[in-house]
């Protein structure tokens, strides 16, 4: 068997045509949808994600709103400006690129942030809301795991998923979206991690793998059953001379070897990325949205 590749870009590029008649239809109301982007020094990475957020925002038609504080702004500094975004009736979403600086605490930053306008999901107001499994703003990496397996059409109702990895940001949240008891939901989870005793035996009976380990093969293709879905979240910088840049990017999966077994696989880059932003957008124009019902 050969998988079927699923087309992140493609997916991203519906969801964001969908996103882009919300906003327009919005903005006759009166609403245009607004994102405050808060970035704290000057990391480089750090930096290119925000660009491409706030391009992401401009193409469908959002505001965004660009704050940009150097590597020395206090803790005290970023809360009065997380208060000023919280009270601004133009910002439906704040988004604060992490990770921050290490004088400031993200433990403490993060719940500032108002949980209507919390369009990363990382509030702990939203994160309770999602595990009992009341309205939330999911979060964006997850909930874009989701979307992709459900637009490929991939039964989740009885599927046994198994999850490589357990942060905050991946793998915990969406093992809790997974068991849900709801259309997106219903499937039956195993989450694995550093402590497990035997991965390969838990991802072998997966009809559904999600890798979210951040480390190269560490799903190989013998530990993977025909026909299964193969997801991978991993983002990796592997040494290749061949590039100008000097590396190349992988996931967590032997892509290669796993595509001729597999049913459906995404590729890195070009999988999971693309949804990321996508979903951060989502949960911006369902922010407004309830803003103009309010
Ligand atoms: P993280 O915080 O470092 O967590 C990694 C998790 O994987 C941990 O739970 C760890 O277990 C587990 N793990 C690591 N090596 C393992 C191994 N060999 N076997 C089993 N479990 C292992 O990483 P993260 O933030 O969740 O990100 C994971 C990957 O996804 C990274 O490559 C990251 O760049 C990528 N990512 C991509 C996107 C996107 O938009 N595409 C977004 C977010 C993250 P322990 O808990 O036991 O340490």
């Amino acid at each position: 068997m050969t998988a079927k590749i699923i087309d992140g870009k493609q997916v991203a590029a519906e969801m964001r045509e969908e996103l882009k008649l919300q906003v327009a239809q919005l903005k006759t109301k009166g609403v245009t949808p607004g994102l405050a982007v808060i970035l704290v020094g000057d990391d480089p990475a750090s930096k290119s994600y925000v660009t491409a957020k706030e391009k992401a925002c401009e193409e469908i038609g959002m505001h965004s709103d660009d704050n940009r504080l150097p590597a020395e702004t206090t803790q005290a500094e970023l809360m009065a400006l997380i208060d000023k975004c919280n009270k601004d009736p133009k910002v439906h979403g704040i988004l604060v690129q992490l990770p921050l600086p290490k004088h400031i605490n993200e433990d403490e930053v993060l719940p500032a942030i108002d949980p209507a306008k919390d369009v990363d999901g990382f509030h702990p107001v939203n994160v309770g809301r999602m595990v009992v499994g009341q309205e939330a703003y999911l979060p964006c990496t997850p909930h874009g795991v989701i979307q992709l397996l459900l637009r490929s059409g991939v039964e989740l109702s009885g599927a046994e998923v198994v999850i490589v990895g357990r942060s905050n940001i991946v793998g915990k949240p969406l093992a809790n979206m997974l068991i849900q008891k709801s259309k997106t939901g219903n499937a039956t989870v195993t989450v694995c991690h550093t402590r497990t005793k035997d991965i390969a035996a838990h991802v072998q009976r997966a009809d559904i793998v999600i890798a979210a380990a951040g480390r190269p093969n560490t799903i190989t293709a013998e530990m993977v059953k025909d026909g299964a879905v193969v997801i991978d979240v991993g983002v990796n910088r592997v040494e290749d001379a061949s590039k100008k840049s000097g590396y190349r990017l992988v996931g967590d999966v032997d892509f290669e070897a796993i595509k001729q077994k597999a049913s459906l696989i995404t590729p890195v880059p070009g999988g999971v990325g693309p949804m990321t932003i996508t979903m951060l957008l989502y949960n911006t124009v369902q922010s407004a949205t309830k803003a103009l019902n309010r």
